[in-house]
């Protein structure tokens, strides 16, 4: 149920409703349009008395939801743009600045990590992304260092001021993972981990939410919608590929969802290249077409020595090419009105 109100409404109208439905048991998320508030209803509305809403003179419109459909959020209205901030340091996703998160896939040791996280922040990534806790597919393969990736992570952020992006994958971890990371990765395999979307939420760090590999538009967006109910408005989607016949790259990158989350949220959105092809080659390709399409930043895979990386070696572009690329993304970056 989403209530719509008059273009004169007062903040005291917009509370008089979020009053109304808390003494029915329901929550609300209001949506600040730019001639228009509208306050959904969120919770059982099947139950509903209307007439308690209809006689308030700030109502112009209730829109109905159909039961057992999650309402999607109204679209936005044009140019309404929410931008993300990563971290102590500043760094914003959703600005005119393209952000790039780099790193490798998996925190491996000390030097490896210092290392990489000197160079991309020295060729201009505002983010290091390495994984402490891997999803792995094979139960048999490197799981990741955990807690000690962690520390390791830590201390790189205050060795170059980067803000740290690391994937949680449970509830029970998110609090040991918000201690360390400025911003929290769900990954492509928990993006219907409905407990976990809501931890997230109940926690302050932004959350970086992946597509999951076989998730649409509709699910994409009601997953977020998991985070921000609980009241963690804090949200940058990324799309990572989805699964389909291709054979000759490991995820198909769906770049078409770039435009279409904007039309339909006001967050931002990232691409990450990298789970998307599974193919070194094609990360500076890819990922200039995802600035050519309006993604507001980039996840990058990125190693000293791609070939001896124990997770997505395959995916993994070295520190050289990862200089190349950042030169090249500039020039497209100010192409369309952005900057690198
Ligand atoms: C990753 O970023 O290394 C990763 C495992 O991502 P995804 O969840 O998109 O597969
Ligand atoms: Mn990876």
């Amino acid at each position: 149920m989403i209530f719509v109100l008059r273009k004169e409404c007062s903040d005291a109208d917009v509370q008089e409703v979020v009053q109304r439905l808390a003494h029915l048991g329901l929550r609300e998320r209001v949506f600040q349009g730019a001639d228009r508030t509208m306050v959904a209803a969120v919770g059982d509305c099947d139950d509903i008395d209307l007439s308690a809403f209809e006689s308030l003179a700030a109502v112009e419109l209730i829109v109905p939801t159909v039961s057992d459909e999650a309402p999607s959020p109204p679209a936005p209205p044009p140019g309404d743009r929410r931008e993300v901030c990563l971290g102590p340091a500043g760094a914003v996703v959703g600005g005119q600045k393209i952000a790039v998160i780099a790193g490798p896939c998996s925190v491996e040791d000390r030097t490896m990590l210092l290392e990489t996280a000197h160079a991309v922040r020295e060729a201009g990534a505002v983010a290091l992304r390495g994984g402490a806790f891997k999803p792995r597919t094979n139960p048999y393969s490197f799981q990741g260092l955990g807690e000690r990736a962690l520390e390791l992570l830590a201390e790189a952020r205050e060795a170059t001021g980067l803000a740290i992006v690391t994937e949680v994958m449970s509830p029970d971890q998110v609090e040991l993972v918000g201690r360390y990371a400025d911003v929290l990765q769900v990954g492509t395999r928990n993006m219907h981990n409905f407990n976990l979307l809501a931890a997230v939420g109940r926690q302050s760090k932004p959350v970086l939410l992946k597509r999951g590999w076989s998730a649409t538009l509709d699910e994409f967006l009601h997953a977020a919608e998991y985070i921000i109910n609980e009241g963690n408005t804090e949200v940058i989607f990324c799309e990572r590929g989805i699964r389909t016949f291709e054979d000759h790259v490991r995820n198909t990158l769906a770049l078409a969802i770039v435009p279409m989350i904007k039309q339909r949220s006001p967050l931002p959105i990232i691409v990450d290249p990298s789970q998307g092809t599974g193919v070194a080659d094609l990360i500076a390709p890819m990922s200039k077409a995802a600035i050519a399409c309006g993604a507001d930043g980039l996840l990058i895979e990125v190693h000293p020595q791609p070939a001896q990386a124990l997770t997505d070696a395959d995916q993994t572009i070295n520190i050289a090419q990862f200089q190349v690329l950042m030169g090249d993304l500039r020039s497209l970056a100010s192409a369309v009105g952005r900057m690198a």
